[in-house]
């Protein structure tokens, strides 16, 4: 393959630039072309691509966000759609694409795939939610962010003897409340893939400041509830006097982290590995620290990404 483009889709992520500039980068140290498309797959079927030459990615890999842009486009999920899209990358004589995304990006890669054109997946979400990897791109800064915030709001916990429920995105996964909720010490962790029992969670309130303890730090991730419909229903077990704090967006921005920067670097590298050997459908991953590449179809159709359940367990044997 001798000319690729690569796109970032969906919700931004901390990481997204530096897999970007990998990508770039490393296709034209193997000699071949690349080119960007802006806003996902709406930039792609509105022929918004240029090519990227090697200045055109740096000063980026510490930059939040995607300077690719993203895009929410519903109407890629359409058959007029994609086929607009594979018109597009013909015109430029693309060979094969790089989709940095969630799981719904993945989809639009899976879609072309079928329709036979070479994309490859990187897993690009704060919210790490997708299969056949054990981390994406962007949720290690996340968890870092959602980490200092839990510090400084325990300082004021702690000063006013409060409780506290820190809602933070994920969307449908528990795993940036479960990660951050272990880092910050929170006394519980709300997430949606295990069942929670609200008089528990008050008992436990009630148990720590019978021991004297200051703060009642809960985070709360956001496929659960809304934090404040989480306070109101708390509220029917006692007076805890909680207060709410939505992270939201915040979570999202931000300088990625040394360890995103080097896993989208892999990523990005090992994408055009299998780009060059002329193998497409594929979507890329870490687990166990290891490299691999896994079939887009099998992996969307028949795998789900589960979060790392042994955490919760231990964080309520040693936070209390
Ligand atoms: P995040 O989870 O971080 O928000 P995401 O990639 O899951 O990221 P989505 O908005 O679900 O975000 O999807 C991004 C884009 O992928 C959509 O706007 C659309 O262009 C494309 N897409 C989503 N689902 C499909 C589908 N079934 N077929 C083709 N394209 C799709």
């Amino acid at each position: 393959m001798k000319r690729i483009a690569i796109l970032t889709s969906g919700g931004d992520a901390p990481g997204m630039n530096a897999a970007v500039r990998a990508v770039t980068r490393k296709a034209i140290f193997e000699g071949m072309e690349v080119y960007g498309i802006n806003y996902g797959y709406a930039g792609l079927v509105a022929g918004d691509i240029r090519k990227l030459d090697v200045p055109d990615v740096g000063d980026i890999i510490q930059r939040g966000g995607t300077r690719l842009y993203s895009a929410r486009y519903p109407e890629f999920a359409t058959e007029e759609g994609q086929l607009k899209g594979i018109e597009q990358l013909k015109k430029f004589g693309i060979e094969g694409l790089v989709v940095i995304g969630g799981d719904g990006s993945y989809h639009g890669a899976l879609a072309l795939t079928k329709r036979g054109f070479p994309a490859i997946g990187i897993p690009g979400t704060i919210d790490n939610d997708i299969p056949a990897t054990d981390f994406t791109i962007g949720f290690d800064t996340a968890i870092n962010t959602v980490l200092d915030a839990i510090d400084r709001i325990r300082d004021t916990a702690t000063s006013h003897v409060r409780t506290f429920i820190i809602e933070v995105m994920g969307r449908d996964a528990g795993d940036i409340a479960l990660w951050a909720g272990v880092a910050g010490g929170a006394d519980d962790i709300i997430i949606p893939e295990h069942k929670f029992d609200m008089e528990q969670v008050a008992n436990r309130i009630r148990d720590g400041r019978d021991r004297g303890k200051k703060h009642c730090l809960i985070i709360l991730a956001e496929g659960v509830m809304p934090g404040h419909e989480f306070a109101n229903k708390l509220a029917e077990y006692g007076d805890f006097h909680a207060r709410v704090s939505v992270l939201g967006h915040i979570v999202r921005g931000g300088s990625p982290t040394a360890r995103d920067r080097v896993l989208a670097s892999k990523f990005g590298g090992y994408a055009v590995d299998l780009l060059k050997e002329g193998r497409g459908g594929l979507c890329v991953g870490l687990l166990n620290n290891e490299l691999v590449a896994n079939d887009i179809v099998e992996t969307l159709e028949t795998k789900k990404h589960r979060p790392d359940l042994s955490l919760y367990d231990l964080n309520h044997q040693i936070s209390f």
